[in-house]
């Protein structure tokens, strides 16, 4: 704990007394926290109004479970949950996660760190998060169906166009969208854009599939240009993971003129010395839903190493995390660090670890958190849902152009706010603070129910 005000450390000493155990949340919490003492002095009006205390409680907190059937006719149960987290600045909105790991806890800090990301976004989102303990891996087109099915009959009480709007996150594309937008329709007998990450036939909205990746490359650039005068030209560039967000940072990393060296899965990491080729990794992930060690196989000269920690191994200029939470630790943050590492953009939520994060900002790498830099995904959403509201859809070049002006706004916002709370520079300090503020106004007009 590292937070010089008494008042912030009563408040975390309550939520590591209540939330015992859940270790992701309360490393959520005290890096949030951390970013407050400047906010506690400056604003005494936010603390009087308890505004602290309740945002690191979730308002609703939903539990449910999941009977499906399997394959063989076996009935199988798996457990889901959706927390309702902040609801100050517009409906609940954050994705569904489909992994063994889902708990509780994880979901806590992904509603928390969502109310954070939704209001730098300037759209008007509250935040939220969902998912169930179910591994999609290995399971038949068929039991993804009946699960995704059966997750929404439950879900669909809770959810509702002005209430909560779901989305995808790890395990849940637009197929998995598809099938519970299909169930909420069959069961409400309409028609609205109550989940976002739809197929464009459904009311999906064009640059949705793109927007968390492009959008943490636009982050990326403004952040380069602004602060170094530079850009991704020229530049080598490490990404974890190969699922959605990895993708497409990867796509538009290449685009802007930087080279893509080396990628992973769960399993481990492919390093292609002349620049990964996209378009196998899109037919072995996208198409195949294969395994990254196939990449080896089809492209000469490229080579898989076994374990994913590995790739931050890999010489790079830019390091995007784009994997899961706590994917790098404060070992290979030196590791990166000593091989001349100038950027680590998360595309993750939180995937450095406080070690990891302490690192960086320790030797001035240019260092930007999740919740600011990997927004783009939740704007396109809350695109979607305008487009869906107005019954009508922008072109795939208007939301881009809108996406971009976003995440260039959501970088100058968290800039501005790191220097007027006296920590010029500092991204995570400065994201908490510009999306803290906006909820916590919100909630201060909203009153208290007494
Ligand atoms: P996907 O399920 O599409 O992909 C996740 C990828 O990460 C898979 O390639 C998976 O490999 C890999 N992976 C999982 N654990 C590890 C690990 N320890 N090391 C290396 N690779 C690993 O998920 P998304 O791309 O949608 O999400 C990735 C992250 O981005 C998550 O933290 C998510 O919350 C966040 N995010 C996603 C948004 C979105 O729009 N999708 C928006 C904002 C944030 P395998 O196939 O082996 O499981």
């Amino acid at each position: 704990m590292s937070f010089q005000s008494q008042y912030l450390r009563s408040v975390y000493q309550t939520v590591c007394q209540r939330n015992a155990g859940e270790s992701e949340f309360l490393q959520a919490v005290e890096e949030v926290l951390e970013s407050f003492d400047p906010v506690v002095e400056k604003r005494p009006d936010l603390v009087e109004a308890g505004i602290i205390e309740r945002l690191v409680e979730p308002e609703r907190l939903i539990q449910f479970r999941v009977s499906w059937v399997d394959d063989k006719g076996k009935v199988r149960v798996n457990r889901g949950w959706r927390i309702q987290y902040n609801s100050a600045i517009g409906p609940y909105k954050g994705g569904i996660r489909l992994h063994p790991s889902v708990n509780v806890s994880v979901l806590k800090f992904l509603g928390f760190e969502q109310t954070f990301k939704n209001s730098l976004t300037g759209l008007p989102m509250g935040g939220a998060k969902g998912g169930a303990d179910f591994d999609p891996k290995g399971k038949s087109e068929g039991e993804i169906m009946r699960f995704c099915q059966s997750f929404t009959t439950e879900l669909s009480k809770h959810i509702g166009a002005d209430t909560d709007v779901p989305a995808g996150d790890i395990g849940v594309g637009a197929r998995e969208i598809g099938y519970m937008f299909g169930q909420y329709k069959r069961l409400n007998n309409e028609f609205t854009g109550v989940l976002t990450g739809k197929s464009l036939q459904s009311g999906g909205s064009l640059a949705r599939k793109e927007a968390t990746g492009y959008g943490l490359c636009y982050f990326v650039q403004e952040m380069l240009s602004y602060i170094k005068k530079d850009s991704f030209e020229g530049k080598t560039v490490v990404i974890s993971g190969s699922g959605n967000v990895a993708i497409y940072a990867n796509e538009k990393a290449t685009q802007l003129g930087a080279k893509v060296v080396a990628m992973s899965d769960s399993n481990g990491y492919i390093y292609d010395e002349k620049g990964i080729d996209l378009a196998v990794i899109k037919q072995i992930k996208e198409v195949e839903r294969g395994r990254i060690k196939e990449y080896a196989k089809r492209v000469p000269g490229s080579v898989y190493t076994e374990g994913c920690g590995g790739i931050w191994s890999v010489k790079c200029d830019i390091a995007l995390p784009c994997a899961t939470q706590n994917e790098l630790n404060g070992e290979q943050a030196q590791q990166l660090v000593n091989n001349g590492v100038a950027v680590v953009a998360e595309g993750a939520n939180m995937p450095s670890t406080p070690d990891a994060v302490e690192i960086f900002q320790a030797n001035n790498i240019l260092f930007s958190p999740g919740k600011a830099s990997n927004a783009g995904g939740v704007s396109v959403s809350g695109l979607e849902m305008c487009q869906n509201s107005m019954r009508y859809s922008w072109s795939f070049e208007d939301v881009d152009a809108k996406l971009k002006n976003i995440m260039i706004n959501i970088f100058h916002n968290a800039y501005r706010a790191a220097e007027e709370y006296g920590h010029k520079g500092n991204l995570v300090m400065g994201a908490n603070i510009a999306g803290f503020l906006k909820v916590a106004e919100a909630m201060k007009w909203q009153g208290v129910a007494y």
